[in-house]
């Protein structure tokens, strides 16, 4: 056993929505569906829309220095024509409060829910929503201009929202076209790109992304083997590679903001080029409370093969829901070990955001999924202090 320090500056903290923690909000695409109970009700959430100080408490209490949070669209712009002031005073008071509290501020811009004006207009269907994003990363600009924040995040995981809302039609607009999740995913790539370059004119000294889910992807050994290569690699072409391209060919990506939760064995099916997520070998591996594949070695692994891009890393989302507290300690330890492993392959990392700070609203699954260190009414699990040790040490035993 030796103890690994991880690099003076090294960014500790955790990570959250604003869907998913602030509670309350009826102007977006997600309450409405609500409506038609097709998703479960968010509710109040964990009331962050009130307790936002109280969260900033939580970081302190795990020794964070950095936080990465979203900010609300819908709350921003609740119709095309007007700005609510209020709710841009909601953010610049946890901008100040962590600039009191010595706490870097990694910033979404979007994080899957949108104005149900826009959802109206065509949602990222239309030809000018890529226009709309842009109008309302302008007001942020504009709000936050006095802030020195130095990491943004434009959109969070466009893969998983075009897959989710326009392939599989599991997330509002519940779209099933393979077609339209196409072109939602060409215009996020175009919404991402005017997003960087809007927000580097603003911030010329920020770092600016988008944050990516990357998985790892194997071929099942069910059935062919050799179908199932070909499904595993149109996958992981799609899902893991295909953004990042575009990132580098435009030259809209100073870091990677990578979340990191599991990865997939693939099968070959007939009916889509993608294949399938096979189940067979569930009994093999740590299966987390929603039945994802828990396997540390491929997060150093998937770090290694990030690296050929030649950009600093920060993990932006990295986190667990369990049956049992122990388990969320052990994924604590087990993927901060697996990183240290990669930094000393030579991988540059530079800040890992435990996903999440406390227990929030899970999207589609509601509340039955509890990622976070603290509960949703703010007591802290015992992971909450382990992974304090690590964030207040800066290091950590492998
Ligand atoms: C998303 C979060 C979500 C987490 C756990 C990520 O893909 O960005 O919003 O809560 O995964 O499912």
């Amino acid at each position: 056993m030796t103890s690994f320090s991880f690099p003076d500056s090294f960014l500790w903290g955790a990570a959250t929505s604003s869907h998913q923690i602030e509670g309350s909000n009826i102007l977006n695409d997600w309450y409405h569906a609500e409506q038609s109970e097709l998703i479960p009700p968010a509710g109040v959430a964990a009331n962050s829309y009130e307790h936002s100080h109280e969260d900033v408490k939580l970081l302190k209490q795990i020794n964070a220095n950095a936080y990465r949070f979203s900010l609300e669209w819908s709350r921003i712009q609740p119709t095309p024509d007007t700005i609510d002031d209020k709710a841009l005073a909601y953010y610049r008071n946890i901008l100040q409060c962590l600039k009191e509290n010595n706490i870097e501020p990694i910033v979404t811009l979007n994080h899957f829910t949108v104005p149900q004006w826009f959802i109206e207009r065509g949602g990222w269907l239309h030809r000018r929503s890529m226009e709309q994003f842009i109008c309302y990363v302008d007001i942020v600009m504009e709000a936050f201009a006095e802030f020195n924040i130095k990491h943004w995040i434009t959109i969070n995981e466009p893969m998983v929202y075009a897959f989710n809302s326009y392939m599989i039609g599991i997330w509002p607009p519940f779209e099933t076209h393979l077609s339209k999740a196409f072109l939602v995913i060409e215009h996020l790539k175009r919404a991402h790109k005017y997003a960087y370059h809007t927000v580097k004119e603003h911030f010329p000294n920020s770092s600016v992304s988008f944050a990516k889910h990357y998985r790892w992807f194997h071929p099942c050994q069910c059935g062919s083997k050799f179908l199932n290569r070909i499904s595993c690699g149109i996958r992981d072409f799609l899902f893991n590679v295909d953004f990042f391209d575009y990132a580098m060919i435009t030259r809209t990506m100073d870091y990677i903001a990578l979340n990191f939760y599991t990865g997939e064995f693939v099968k070959f099916t007939k009916e889509s080029m993608l294949g399938d997520a096979c189940h067979c070998r569930m009994d093999d591996f740590w299966c987390n409370s929603l039945g994802w594949f828990v396997v540390p070695e491929e997060f150093t692994r998937s770090l290694k093969r990030l690296s050929i891009f030649r950009k600093p890393i920060i993990i932006t989302e990295n986190g667990t829901t369990e049956h049992n507290d122990e388990d969320y300690s052990q994924f604590i330890h087990e993927h901060i070990s697996a990183m240290a492993k990669a930094i000393l392959q030579g991988v540059d990392i530079r800040g890992y955001m435990y996903w999440s700070l406390l227990d929030n609203y899970e999207w589609a699954e509601g509340y039955n999924a509890n990622f976070g260190l603290f509960t949703q009414d703010r007591h802290a699990k015992p992971a909450a202090k382990y992974y304090s040790d690590i964030c207040k040490n800066n290091s950590i035993t492998i």
